[in-house]
């Protein structure tokens, strides 16, 4: 129960709440504020909210995919706080935001926050917090100076960018010698990760009740955000944290999600699924999320169906050996048709595979290859559901293919591999190619971007409105500084060592590590 006088804050996740509850980085946050007896904090979704305060002084957005990042600017205008950080008064509401996609890049959004967290909540939300509330009444400049000296808090406002005559991005300088240079991002290291906070039956997956079993992932793929932004790949203990994570929840439901990168790369994941399979396990309706395909047992898949899973999902990102090996995917082909069979062997109804295209160096023949591996598991496993997502590389901060952009030929490769498997009763599902083109634009983008969220806010779903919005900005660019050229940040390659957005924003890697495993990548020693 929050005392009286407490901290008015506002937690909004930019979806449904059906679709925000089941975050569990959003119920992590919201936990964390609402344990609090100094923070009196009030949940907002785009459908439904708890009954609002009658001011907010503390107003934080969880954030955990690009395309819905604009959403932030209509629920800032539904609580009456000014769009802008620098239009934001002493009686205004500190904004702060935090989760995946800000860490790697805030800067589009970022003259809309005030405070962007970069890294794990566990660790630097009490901080935070604290520091907010200590500094309560203080005139809001001298707060946010304050608050910039916490590692992994990034206070925009006290960094400004310069760009050549060309429009390119040559600097990120923080205004003064009092501010630092740069931003490290902060990681947790404690024997615990996130489980559910709720369990509703009006989740986007009713009454589950999720455990994060693993955090980051040892494989590196080299476009992969999940593995790269949040290294180490981290562990906790199954008797200490993991075991009691799963007995809190099934206390209360009998629907259990294992969560995590790459859940059965866990060291101790086998005794997991042992002691599910057990008494412990009775009654339980089990799902895991995207598995390795090299880790898929007789065992795993048993287990799973029966305790109610139907299917199984394994990313292969391309059916071309030479592509999986471009991409660091330690994975053969025989691994994918060997756990295809382990998936029927094992009474499972359906394999989703997930891939891309558009990915450096991909050739037709590397699509060719996709389209020829799913008809050869067709061919193997007759009877098991066969389905194929698809979605478009976009390049992603703090990764090696950052400096690589969305290649124009990804688009015809959709359509092509819907030619080649949809007549013979495989599911493709291909992401749009123009919403990837967007999501580029918000993965890779700078400040310049901002008065384009701002024009398009309320239709920000419209494909549409984002093209009318692009067109404007070329034909009137704002006179303040020489536009961006927008196919520069979307299709580009860029230059390694040239200054990104967020240059200024470490992540856990240094430059030089990603440039030698982007090098490693591109350029194989024979
Ligand atoms: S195996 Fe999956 S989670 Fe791990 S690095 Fe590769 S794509 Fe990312």
């Amino acid at each position: 129960m929050p005392a009286p006088g407490a901290l008015r804050a506002v937690l909004a996740f930019p979806s449904t709440y059906s679709i925000g509850i089941t975050s569990l980085g959003f119920q992590m946050v919201w936990a964390t504020l609402a344990l609090r007896p100094d923070i009196d904090v009030r949940r907002l979704f785009t459908d439904q909210a708890d009954p609002p305060h009658r001011s907010i002084e503390l107003f934080g957005l969880s954030l955990s995919w690009e395309l819905d990042g604009p959403v932030l600017l209509d629920l800032l205008e539904g609580q009456r706080i000014p769009l802008w950080s620098h239009e934001r008064s002493d009686d205004d509401p500190l904004v702060f935001g935090g989760g995946p996609v800000l860490t790697a890049n805030p800067e589009p959004l970022a003259p809309f926050f005030d405070v962007v967290l970069l890294g794990d909540g566990e660790e630097l939300l009490p901080e935070f917090l604290d520091a907010v509330v200590a500094s309560r009444g203080q005139p809001r400049p001298q707060r946010l100076r304050q608050l910039a000296r916490i590692e992994g808090v990034y206070v925009p406002a006290l960094y400004s960018p310069t760009y050549d005559a060309g429009g390119v991005l040559s600097a990120i300088d923080p205004i003064d010698g009092e501010v630092p240079a740069t931003v490290r991002k902060r990681t947790w290291r404690g024997n615990s990760l996130t489980q559910s906070a709720v369990v509703t039956p009006e989740a986007a997956w009713p009454s589950i009740h999720m455990v994060e079993v693993v955090r980051s992932c040892p494989e590196l793929c080299r476009f992969c955000l999940a593995s790269y932004l949040t290294l180490p790949f981290r562990t906790p203990t199954l008797a200490d944290s993991l075991i009691p994570a799963v007995q809190r929840g099934l206390a209360v439901t009998d629907r259990l999600g294992l969560l995590g990168a790459s859940v059965t790369q866990h060291p101790q994941f086998d005794e997991l699924l042992q002691w599910l399979d057990g008494p412990a396990g009775d009654g339980v309706r089990l799902s895991v999320s995207s598995v390795r395909a090299a880790t898929v047992t007789a065992e795993l898949t048993r287990i799973l169906a029966r305790r109610g899973s139907r299917s199984l999902t394994i990313a292969i990102e391309s059916g071309s050996e030479r592509l999986r090996q471009v991409v660091n995917k330690k994975l053969s082909g025989e691994a994918i048709v060997e756990a295809a069979a382990q998936a029927r062997a094992g009474g499972l109804s359906g394999l989703k595979l997930y891939g891309m295209v558009g990915l450096p160096t991909e050739t037709d023949d590397d699509v060719e290859a996709t389209a020829a591996l799913l008809l050869d598991l067709r061919r193997r496993t007759p009877g098991l559901r066969l389905s194929l997502g698809v979605s478009t590389f976009v390049p992603k901060a703090h990764t090696p293919f950052q400096w690589d952009g969305v290649r124009p030929e990804a688009e015809a490769r959709l359509q092509r591999l819907g030619k080649r498997l949809k007549p013979k009763g495989i599911e493709l599902r291909p992401e749009s190619y123009g919403w990837s083109l967007v999501q580029a634009l918000l993965s890779r983008g700078d400040r310049r971007l901002a008065p384009l969220i701002v024009a398009i806010r309320g239709r920000q779903n419209s494909l549409g409105a984002w093209k009318q919005g692009l067109r404007r900005l070329r034909e009137e660019p704002p006179a303040a500084e020489p536009p961006p050229s927008w196919d520069a940040i979307v299709h580009a390659p860029w230059t390694p060592g040239q200054v990104l957005p967020w240059s200024h924003l470490h992540g856990p890697l240094p430059e030089a590590t990603l440039i030698a495993h982007r090098q490693a990548s591109l350029n194989p020693v024979a």
